[in-house]
């Protein structure tokens, strides 16, 4: 859990714990870690009833957490260790719905009487090959910035995708950290142009 791992990403597929896309009746696909057994299936009920279209939702869960996003007829979830940081879930997310769409014409499978999940099977090549090469697919840039609370430097990671479809700049971010927060201000080349320590209530 330290810089190393957040910056080489070399362990980030030993570091999520699940990712499923249901529609809204069922599971279509479910991606595990090698070696893992337990069952996500309530986590992604409880989900299934706060998806709001086209927004990321974020659920702290003891020593982890889990993004959701429900984009049109279909529901996507991944659960990580807790200090994966969102803005690389919401990335992994988005590209399995990218890639998802691409490969399978979702509209037409569900409208089928008999969806099986066999069809969606071999996607799991799909997340392999992006979770081994993380890197390469190019979906995230780290940002170092100060906190001075803590008085340390610290690797934010923030989605390509949020900055560059932003319609304004700087872009603001808050980073939660350990019990403060601060906000950044991101431009369009992803420098930080302020960092502000902020109040939180929830
Ligand atoms: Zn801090």
């Amino acid at each position: 859990m330290d810089d190393i791992f957040r910056s080489s990403f070399n362990e980030l597929k030993n570091n999520l714990n699940f990712i499923n896309i249901s529609s809204e009746n069922m599971t279509l696909f479910e991606w595990k870690p090698p070696r893992s057994y337990r069952s996500y299936i309530l986590d992604v009920n409880l989900i299934k009833e706060y998806a709001t279209n086209n927004i990321f939702f974020h659920i702290h869960k003891g020593n982890s957490k889990i993004v959701h996003i429900k984009k049109n007829e279909l529901i996507y979830t991944i659960g990580a260790d807790n200090y994966v940081q969102y803005q690389l879930l919401e990335a992994i997310l988005e590209y399995i719905d990218l890639r998802f769409n691409e490969i399978f014409d979702i509209k037409v499978i569900l409208s089928f009487e008999n969806v099986s999940e066999n069809i969606f099977q071999n996607f799991k090549i799909e997340i392999d090959k992006l979770l081994d090469n993380f890197k390469k697919y190019d979906l995230v840039k780290i940002i170092n910035a100060r906190c001075r609370v803590c008085n340390s430097i610290l690797p934010i990671i923030v989605k390509k995708s949020f900055i560059e479809k932003s319609e304004d700049y700087p872009v603001p971010l808050v980073y939660n950290h350990k019990g403060h927060a601060i906000l950044l201000f991101i431009d369009r080349n992803f420098d930080v142009r302020g960092i502000e320590l902020v109040n939180i209530t929830g």
